[in-house]
């Protein structure tokens, strides 16, 4: 599998099925449909500024956190959303991550950094092969073909709201979850 770590800290949204079917089309209109997402920000149309309804979907917890928006002078950094599409799954993880926990014993996988560019990890607790995408990643990572990115968020500093879930599995057809990495 593609590990794809990331320096930053995002809130993530990624179908339930790993072998969910979507085309970015598909996904990007269902984020423009939901006032997700807004203009895009580069020609290749998979980075876009937030949607006139973002806060609407995307609760912010604690005291009126600093949230940019837009770019603000002398910054590059500011919440925006990105669309990843890739035909292969791929683990998306970074520095929030924390040690999967096996599906079969439900033991933290301490090693679990050595062994992600494979398809599937050994549990050294009960010997269990099991693929990554079973793994419970206990929304420190997951496992996607499809993701909407939202930048510059903090490990539950937000949290998608149930009726965003609901709007984009009727606008794709797939029910919807949600990670920070
Ligand atoms: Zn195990």
């Amino acid at each position: 599998m593609t590990p794809l770590q990331h320096s930053n800290a995002s809130l993530a949204l990624k179908p339930v099925e790993l072998d969910a079917s979507l085309d970015l089309a598909t996904v990007t209109d269902a984020c423009r449909q939901t006032g997700l997402i807004g203009a895009a920000i580069n020609a290749h149309a998979d980075r876009f500024y937030t949607g006139e309804r973002f806060l609407d979907h995307i609760t912010f917890l604690g005291c009126s956190p600093h949230i940019a928006l837009q770019p603000e002078p002398g910054k590059t950094d500011f919440t925006h959303i990105v669309l990843h599409q890739h035909a292969q799954a791929r683990l998306y993880y970074g520095q929030h991550s924390r040690p999967p926990h096996c599906p079969h014993c439900g033991k933290p996988h301490a090693d679990w950094l050595n062994q992600i560019e494979a398809e599937s990890m050994d549990c050294p607790h009960c010997q269990q092969t099991s693929p990554l995408f079973r793994y419970n990643w206990r929304k420190t990572a997951g496992v996607a073909r499809t993701l909407i990115e939202i930048t510059e968020i903090y490990p539950r500093e937000a949290l998608p709201q149930p009726s965003l879930l609901t709007q984009l599995q009727q606008h794709t057809g797939v029910e919807w979850d949600y990670f920070y990495y």
